[in-house]
């Protein structure tokens, strides 16, 4: 039976006209859930042209009302927790748990929209000048969009619209082609919430939908999320038609191990957050930079990952489920055997994992490499795949230069039991996210999401207070009043005021 996705436009879940379309696959499986339109720049101008329609009154809609469709939205979003999750899973692939986390991590933003009210005031100085007043207030910006990528299709969407929109902007949001389906429950959730038609707009697709974006007047802002090189295309092309432009980007995320490091938990922490989600997070732990005496935990390291699970994210007791597709899964493969042929060791090979009942699975398994030298393919490309490579050291210093020297600035973590070392640490490694005994450092929605270096393009973070400066532009007014006794007074000639 056929499924096809809907787009969203002005309020109303419409077929695509789009002569293109994609099927939507199970990845554990290859089980085919849905076909998604390859949208063309036509059906992108549509919903831009009822995302600018509804602006005016959305814009002009009291701060607590709107505040108050996130409200409904949050309490919607909880009660279909498990619908959502379960769409998630069967889409993206990863564990029911983990899916929960993914839709959980975006509801906290939710919530944090509902705070507009104080984090969209603006400021006041009395009296700047004789009987004079500043202040600066801050505005919508019109229509925006965003753009995700496939590893996280509650979170990332539910970081871009609901900031967005209950700043006063309206939206189109393009979500990844490879699992829309999530994006569309949060989008009709979002319509029962109480968002007036337009305020969101949703339109799938690939390259021909993301540039119609990049290109179309109307649009002031662009959040997207994704990989290095369609990232920098989407800044680059944006930026050239005058528009905002806040790309996250890949990354390669070290953990700095210290010998007085907490071994039990550290060694949890490392499998966690290295294979979960089979490593198909921007923040997964990809290299553990192991110092002076933690070199010996090799062994343990390489016992932890053997222990883990890898089927199906329905399963119970599943660790890591499988990769997003067949490419991605030959690419990660082919990444290890590359490992191995440029000399590093081995420590555990997870390619054609055993999986009892989904032999047809993007299945890999938890892969450990030693020896891995910043010259080596595997340490060089984001792998986003669940590889972890183990680096050796001899002091905290020699870390934070090898983590330092690398391009990306995402996230990093150290593990030890003293201040002093993660002091230091914070103090000087040059990443954007930093873990103090905690191994994927992405921040609560009161604050932002602060990647930096080559993971980031563009100055300002999704959610928290950053995102509110994105999604919003300043105006400030100087003000002075004169009462009916005021008499005339001088001339003034100069730019001085007085
Ligand atoms: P991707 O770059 O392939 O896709 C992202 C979006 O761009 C999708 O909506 C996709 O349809 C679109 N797209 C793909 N190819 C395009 C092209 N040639 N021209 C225009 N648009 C195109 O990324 P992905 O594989 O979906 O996601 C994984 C990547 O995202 C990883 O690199 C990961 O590190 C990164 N990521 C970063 C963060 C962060 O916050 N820094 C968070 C999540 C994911």
């Amino acid at each position: 039976m056929s499924n096809k996705v809907k787009l969203l436009i002005g309020g109303e879940f419409v077929e695509s006209r789009a002569t293109e379309w994609r099927d939507v696959i199970n990845p554990a499986t290859q089980e085919v859930l849905a076909q998604v339109p390859m949208c063309t720049a036509d059906e992108v101008a549509l919903a831009v042209a009822a995302a600018k329609k509804a602006f005016p009154a959305w814009r002009a809609t009291a701060l607590a009302e709107r505040a108050r469709v996130f409200l409904r939205l949050q309490q919607l979003i909880r009660d279909h927790m498990d619908e959502l999750a379960a769409t998630l899973t069967s889409e993206q692939g990863k564990t029911l748990a983990d899916a929960k986390g993914d839709v959980f991590r975006g509801l906290e933003v939710v919530e944090h929209a509902c705070s507009i009210g104080t984090l969209q005031m603006g400021e006041f100085a009395e009296n700047v000048a004789g009987g004079v007043d500043t202040y600066a207030i801050r505005q919508p910006l019109g229509v925006c969009a965003g753009i995700t990528p496939f590893n996280f299709p509650a979170m990332i969407p539910l970081w871009m619209f609901p900031m967005a929109c209950v700043c006063g902007n309206t939206f189109v949001l393009k979500p990844s082609e490879q699992d829309p389906l999530t994006p569309m429950k949060l989008a009709e959730l979002a319509q029962k919430a109480g968002l007036p038609p337009g305020v969101l707009n949703v339109v799938h697709g690939g390259p021909e939908s993301v540039n119609a974006i990049c290109d179309h007047p109307d649009i002031k802002a662009i959040s997207f999320v994704g990989s290095v090189n369609v990232g920098t295309h989407v800044y680059r092309r944006a930026s050239e038609h005058g528009k905002r432009v806040q790309a996250m980007l890949g990354a390669k995320n070290h953990a700095v191990v210290m010998p007085d490091a907490n071994k039990a938990q550290t060694l949890n922490a490392i499998a966690g957050a290295a294979f979960g989600a089979a490593g198909q997070r921007c923040m997964a732990l990809s290299v553990a930079v192991l110092v002076g005496e933690a070199k010996q935990w090799i062994p343990e390291i390489v016992e932890k990952a053997k222990t883990l699970k890898v089927s199906a994210g329905v399963e119970p007791g599943a660790d890591l489920g499988p990769l997003i597709n067949r490419g991605a899964k030959a690419r990660v493969e082919k990444l290890i055997a590359q490992g191995v042929e440029e000399g590093a060791k081995l420590e555990l090979d997870g390619r054609h994992p055993d999986v009892p009942g989904y032999t047809a699975g993007n299945f890999v398994g938890p892969t450990v490499f030693s020896g891995v030298k910043p010259s080596m393919h595997i340490y060089k490309e984001e792998i986003f795949g669940p590889v972890l490579c183990l680096v050796e050291v001899d002091t905290l210093a020699e870390a934070i230069e090898f983590v330092n020297a690398n391009p990306y600035g995402n996230g990093t973590a150290i593990f030890t039991q003293s201040g002093a070392a993660a002091r230091t640490f914070q103090h000087d490694i040059d990443v954007g996210q930093v873990g103090i005994n905690v191994p994927i450092p992405v921040p609560v929605p009161f604050f932002s999401f602060t990647g930096s270096r080559g993971s980031k393009l563009g100055d300002l973070g999704p959610y928290g207070k950053e995102v509110v400066r994105f999604f919003t532009q300043t105006k400030t007014v100087t003000s002075r009043w004169f009462d009916d006794e005021t008499t005339a007074g001088k001339v003034n000639t100069t730019i001085a005021l007085r």
